[in-house]
């Protein structure tokens, strides 16, 4: 599949990997928006949130519990966000379900 996540997860496209499990991975983001920027993906191609459905959102839930433990490890205690882009609209790039972790400054509180 002509898929760059999928390459990055079969190591076909180098990664700095931040943590992986057999669900999930989380690497750096290559164009960081933020002191922390790691984006965090399943395994599983997924090509966004419009794709999720009752047989395949349990892996957000993963996400979510990697994107907590990730931000704790990092020290991110003053507070971290979380954010999917889905479609043209909200800005999506690369078709492959995707939340980027950002963190390590003060956020900006515009989101749109
Ligand atoms: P989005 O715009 O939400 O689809 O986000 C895609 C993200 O993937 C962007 O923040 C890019 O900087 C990032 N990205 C693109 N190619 C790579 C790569 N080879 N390694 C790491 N991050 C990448
Ligand atoms: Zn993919």
């Amino acid at each position: 599949m002509d898929c760059l996540f999928c390459k990055i997860i079969a190591d076909e496209i180098p990664s700095t990997k931040v943590y992986e499990d057999d669900k999930v991975l989380a690497f750096k983001d290559i164009n960081p928006m933020a002191p922390v920027h790691i984006l965090i993906i399943p395994k599983v191609h997924i090509e966004g949130a419009n794709a999720l459905d009752s047989d395949n959102v349990g892996v957000v839930s993963d996400i979510m519990l990697t994107a907590r433990r990730i931000a704790e490890e990092l020290g991110l205690s003053e507070g971290w966000r979380l954010v999917t882009n889905v479609g043209e609209h909200g800005g999506q790039t690369v078709k492959h379900l995707h939340f980027h972790l950002l963190g390590g400054k003060k956020l900006n509180t515009e989101l749109a």
